[in-house]
């Protein structure tokens, strides 16, 4: 059974070009609610507990710095088959292969710097929930 939640979080170059704003606009057009969000920056430390999956990529090192460099805007959303709609709705990982209308290809400036996150399944979802929101933060 698909679970009704996701984690997404906007990346540093995407806040720092002020793209948060048409970013949720899509979000929630697209039909997801939001349940929690915070804007915050992560230390290298978390950048890397949070991608700890691809410690031995030969881009770990780039990515945890790269994500610790600014603030982030970190969001549950809620809507039904929210991990698959999200990455549909997101596309491909490098924006140069992602479809047309899609986050990444709207607001991503290259693989690396692919504008949002998005969990890539229901146990990852609720992992990543818990890493950036307490019971009390939840909606
Ligand atoms: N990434 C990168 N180079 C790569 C693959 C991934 O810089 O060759 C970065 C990119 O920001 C990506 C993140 O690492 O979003 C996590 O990679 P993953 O393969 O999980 O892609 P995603 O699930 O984010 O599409």
């Amino acid at each position: 059974m698909n679970g009704n939640q996701t984690l997404t979080m906007i990346k540093p170059v995407a806040v720092a070009r002020n793209f948060t704003g048409p970013i949720i606009q899509k979000i929630t057009d697209s039909g997801f609610k939001i349940c929690a969000m915070k804007m915050t920056q992560l230390t290298k430390d978390q950048a890397g507990e949070f991608y700890a999956v691809h410690q031995d990529k030969p881009f770990y090192e780039d990515l945890t710095t790269f994500m610790s460099s600014g603030p982030i805007v970190a969001i549950i959303l809620e809507k039904e088959n929210a991990v698959d709609d999200f990455r549909k709705l997101i596309g491909a990982t490098d924006p140069a292969d992602a479809e047309e209308g899609t986050i990444r290809k709207l607001f991503a400036e290259s693989k690396s710097h692919n504008a949002v996150h998005g969990s890539d399944s229901d146990e990852n979802a609720k992992i990543e929930s818990d890493f950036f929101f307490s019971k009390l933060e939840r909606h």
